[in-house]
């Protein structure tokens, strides 16, 4: 991979004012790509922040509000960056409890923000992409979009649905240029796992490093938490030529979570 070889691509990451999507935003923009940054807030360390990766990176990084929770907001983010070459679906959010207590307001808005904005947005990107005969749908799935933990029945619904909506995005696109995959994180340290930890120690009356290692990394056989940079760099490996047949899959970053 040529190390700039996005230059002349746009890409727009949607929940990434913090974590993952942060790292995917910082990795694009490493490889010369326009990056459009995205959360529901407006303030201006949003701002900020897309002037020091523009400043870090030498590329041009716009941040844009838009409340993913919100179908005509998913699609404006799309039409106010012009378009994109790269589309990452990353935003999202978690609920930890029963399913019989489980408020309802809590499942639509997961459903919404973890599922359906990435249905917007790729309804609202593909034709672009379609007509430069070039395009990368990545959405940021979970090794929760492949297998289950109770409590969290809306995050699994959605993440399923994100594996789903992938491989039929692919199909649709297929020999038009365009791919689409999901990647599939085990844990990675970003504050909507820190802010799991808390409700974690209570529910098991333990320490921060025992609800980390025996619950949290108890599912990930490396016993170590995956990185931003590693999804961000696997999130680069999937828009370079390496990757033009990878589509309709998902990649699973685990540390082997899900081969056990
Ligand atoms: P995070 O809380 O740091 O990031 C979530 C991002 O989504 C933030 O930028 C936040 O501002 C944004 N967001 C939340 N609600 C939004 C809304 N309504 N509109 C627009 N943006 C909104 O957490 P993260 O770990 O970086 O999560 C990013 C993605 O990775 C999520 O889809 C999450 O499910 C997925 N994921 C995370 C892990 C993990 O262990 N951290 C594992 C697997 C998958």
């Amino acid at each position: 991979m040529n190390g700039q070889f996005l230059r002349g691509k746009r890409a727009v990451v949607t929940g990434s004012n913090s974590g993952i999507g942060l790292g995917i935003a910082e990795a694009l923009a490493g490889a010369g790509a326009e990056v459009v940054i995205n959360s529901f807030t407006d303030s201006p360390e949003d701002h900020a922040l897309a002037a020091r990766l523009a400043k870090e990176h030498g590329t041009q990084v716009r941040y844009i509000q838009a409340d993913m929770s919100r179908p005509d907001d998913c699609r404006a983010l799309i039409e106010q960056a012009g378009g994109c070459d790269i589309l990452v679906n990353n935003a999202g959010i978690q609920h930890v409890a029963r399913i019989e207590e489980f408020p309802a307001a809590k499942w639509d808005a997961i459903i919404a923000i973890n599922l359906s904005s990435a249905f917007h947005t790729t309804a609202a990107a593909l034709a672009g992409m379609y007509d430069k005969g070039w395009g990368r749908v990545i959405n940021v799935a979970s090794a929760h979009g492949l297998t289950a933990s109770p409590f969290k029945s809306a995050y699994v619904a959605a993440k399923h649905g994100v594996v789903g909506l992938s491989k039929t995005t692919a199909l649709e696109a297929a020999g038009k240029g365009v791919t689409c995959n999901a990647i599939c994180p085990g844990y990675v340290l970003t504050p909507i796992v820190e802010n799991q930890i808390p409700d974690q120690m209570k529910t098991h009356n333990m320490d921060r490093e025992t609800v980390i290692r025996q619950v949290m990394l108890a599912r990930q056989p490396s016993g170590e938490f995956a990185t931003t940079g590693q999804i961000g760099g696997t999130a680069l490996f999937l828009c370079s030529d390496a990757a033009d047949q990878i589509t309709g899959t998902t990649i699973s970053v685990d540390g082997g979570w899900t081969a056990l």
